[in-house]
């Protein structure tokens, strides 16, 4: 089963800028994988388009066999997205925040107050759950991030640049908490610019430059061409 199947997907953006030039990308189920590039290459477009922020021009997306054009619903339900940009209402509290996001998903009250108390202490932010999120650290405020899109259980996480602009110490506990769910089941997909971080991480790489995937490989093959 792929976690992820892309076929022929092309973006042009409104300015005839052509940032996606027809690429084709499978990611397994339980993968752990890296979608690497230089700034500008792509890898925020495709992300974009697989989460259904951005609109494709043409291609085709299936997440869990869910075509984005016939089934995106159930292509959502199956995907949690941690933005690079802090994205929620910095003035709302830590729990309402998680809260609310499963309320998108349609689950109850009762169940999404059960649901945002488990990735909350996960995440060691439980202690935070009543404090308006703008006070948060940087590294808390990643963490909410991550809480939240775990919060409707995905079977498949993508971040974005998870890590850029973190102190070590923050990056190597994300890394953790990122393998252990990985190990417990969920997919993981994230873009980087850093092969450190994909070489640390991830058991297969795509490396994307000017709009075309160049290496789709797994990470202990491209090690041994470098
Ligand atoms: P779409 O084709 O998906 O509708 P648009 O081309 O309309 O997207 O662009 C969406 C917004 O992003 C516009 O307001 C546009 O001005 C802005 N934008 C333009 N260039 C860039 C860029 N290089 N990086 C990020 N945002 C950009
Ligand atoms: P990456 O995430 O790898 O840095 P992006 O997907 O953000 O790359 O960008 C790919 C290309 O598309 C870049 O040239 C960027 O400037 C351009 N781009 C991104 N968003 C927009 C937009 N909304 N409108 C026009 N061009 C954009």
């Amino acid at each position: 089963m792929n976690a992820l199947s892309i076929r022929n997907l092309r973006k042009t953006y409104n300015n005839g800028l052509e940032a996606l030039k027809g690429i084709d990308l499978d990611v397994k189920a339980g993968d752990f994988f890296a979608l690497l590039g230089p700034n500008g290459a792509g890898k925020s477009t495709t992300i974009g388009i697989v989460s259904s922020l951005v609109r494709k021009t043409s291609g085709t997306v299936e997440v869990f066999g869910h075509d984005l054009d016939k089934e995106r619903e159930a292509a959502k339900r199956c995907l949690g997205l941690v933005p690079q940009e802090v994205n929620f209402n910095q003035f709302e509290k830590v729990l309402d925040i998680v809260v609310n996001q499963a309320g998108y998903y349609g689950i109850r009250r009762k169940e999404a107050m059960r649901r945002a108390e488990q990735c909350l202490r996960q995440l060691s932010l439980w202690d935070k759950r009543n404090s308006v999120s703008r006070h948060l650290s940087g590294g808390m405020k990643r963490r909410l991030m991550i809480a939240r899109a775990l919060v409707h259980s995905p079977k498949l996480l993508i971040l974005d640049e998870p890590t850029a602009g973190v102190d070590i110490e923050i990056r190597r506990s994300m890394w953790e908490f990122l393998r252990k769910i990985n190990q417990e089941g969920t997919t993981i997909i994230l873009t980087t610019h850093y092969l450190e971080e994909a070489e640390n991480l991830c058991r297969h790489i795509a490396i994307i430059n000017h709009g075309h995937i160049v290496e789709h490989n797994a990470m202990s093959d491209l090690l041994r061409k470098l």
